[in-house]
């Protein structure tokens, strides 16, 4: 999934809300009004959720750049086809043993 995309979505959203609130006034609209204030209250969260996603989800996936900068081997579980350390013994997601022969990154 790609972050940057989701924030884009979330701020294009936001626009849309707060143009809609706009014109809500000279149009003499009040459901736009609604509209827009609902929209724009989702949109918010939404973007402000990307972010703390995005982070929360790095936190548990391993990054493979970083491990490999620290001269470390990445390997992926022949089990869980998850990313891990080959210098671990068993895998940090599933628990089964790793194969250092297979699947080398
Ligand atoms: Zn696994």
């Amino acid at each position: 999934m790609n972050y940057k995309y989701l924030f884009a979505l979330g701020i294009f959203a936001t626009s849309v809300s707060i143009i809609l609130i706009i014109l809500s006034i000279p149009l003499e609209l009040p459901i736009l009004l609604i509209i827009g204030i609902i929209l724009l209250v989702v949109s918010v969260i939404f973007t402000i959720s990307v972010p703390l996603i995005e982070m929360f989800s790095k936190d548990k996936v391993l990054d493979i750049e970083e491990l490999k900068k620290q001269g470390l081997t990445v390997i992926k579980c022949s089990n869980c086809m998850r990313i891990n350390v080959k210098e671990d013994i068993y895998c940090i997601y599933c628990g089964e043993k790793l194969d250092p022969d297979v699947q080398q990154l």
